[in-house]
């Protein structure tokens, strides 16, 4: 079987509507909780041998015959999958639509895979990293190498000037121009580059402190958004973490009908005791690093 990784009860409000990321008993006081996510209840992390699972009859997702075959493309469903799809259902791609897609790390990359199966027209993914914008490309999307900032301009020359119809947003408030972190840089090039109307969707995480931040307006979990121009655009914006419950029955059985094969972007396996190197090796953006899967012992 396979968990989401966020909790939730199945009765609640929120729950009863389908948005199980917004469980309002799973973290009372709260609205969401996840295994090891700061702020998301007393859960450990599901990177583990063993998972003590809440409200399990609800949250296991029950997976077919082919599970041990298919372990790399069902793995997926658990976070990083349900996620991509939101980010499109966010945004609102239909078919014939144009996408741009900020950020190529594997959440991009398997929005490109639905925006795709979604019918758009035209799927552009924006990054820096070569080895991401070469996976992208393999995945049936225009490339769009940011690394001179040139990003905007190349959405609009391929949308003839109007900007895309639906723009993702897969990076969360850690991106990055030239190795320091602008937080602000995705979404507001996310608001030039996305026509008037257009809906845009953001699963890339932002949180409400991060001390951490070199940026003093996101160590209050504050960002300068250009939210004249958005406005001027009469654009739309919808956030937050996926519901996963109500995406992954559906995303199985499109794996086991061999219509989505998400294991595409999975570049490592490693026993769960290697992890701490493989989250060196991401975080570093090391080349080829898209995505680890880690393997409990047999
Ligand atoms: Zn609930």
């Amino acid at each position: 079987m396979c968990l989401p990784f966020n909790i939730s009860c199945g009765f609640c409000k929120n729950c009863e509507k389908g948005l199980t990321g917004f469980c309002l008993t799973a973290n009372p006081g709260t609205a969401g909780a996840a295994y090891g996510f700061a702020g998301m209840g007393p859960y450990s992390g599901g990177q583990a041998e063993y998972l003590r699972v809440p409200f399990a009859d609800f949250n296991c997702l029950l997976l077919p015959p082919d599970a041990e075959e298919k372990e790399n493309d069902y793995v997926i469903l658990s976070d990083i999958l349900p996620t991509s799809y939101h980010t499109t259902v966010l945004a609102g791609v239909e078919p014939g639509d144009s996408v741009v897609i900020y950020g190529a790390g594997p959440v991009g990359l398997m929005a490109a895979m639905f925006a795709n199966l979604k019918g758009a027209s035209k799927v552009m993914v924006v990054d820096s990293h070569p080895d991401r914008l070469r996976l992208a490309e393999q995945l049936g999307a225009i490339p769009i190498d940011d690394s001179d900032g040139g990003a905007v301009d190349r959405v609009l020359e391929l949308t003839g000037g109007e900007g895309a119809d639906r723009g993702c947003e897969c990076v969360g408030d850690q991106c990055g121009c030239k190795d320091h972190e602008v937080p602000n840089l995705t979404m507001n090039n996310l608001v030039k580059s996305v026509g008037a109307t257009g809906g845009i969707g953001v699963v890339g995480v932002f949180v409400a402190e991060d001390p951490g931040s070199p940026d003093d307006l996101m160590k209050e979990g504050k960002l300068a958004f250009d939210f004249g121009s958005f406005w001027m655009k009469g654009q739309r914006i919808a956030t937050g973490q996926a519901n996963v419950k109500a995406y992954n029955r559906k995303l199985r059985d499109l794996i086991q009908a061999g219509h989505l094969e998400p294991s595409r972007i999975v570049s490592h396996e490693l026993p769960l005791g290697k992890a701490p190197e493989g989250y060196e090796h991401f975080d570093a953006r090391d080349d080829g690093w898209t995505k680890v899967v880690l393997k409990t012992a047999a």
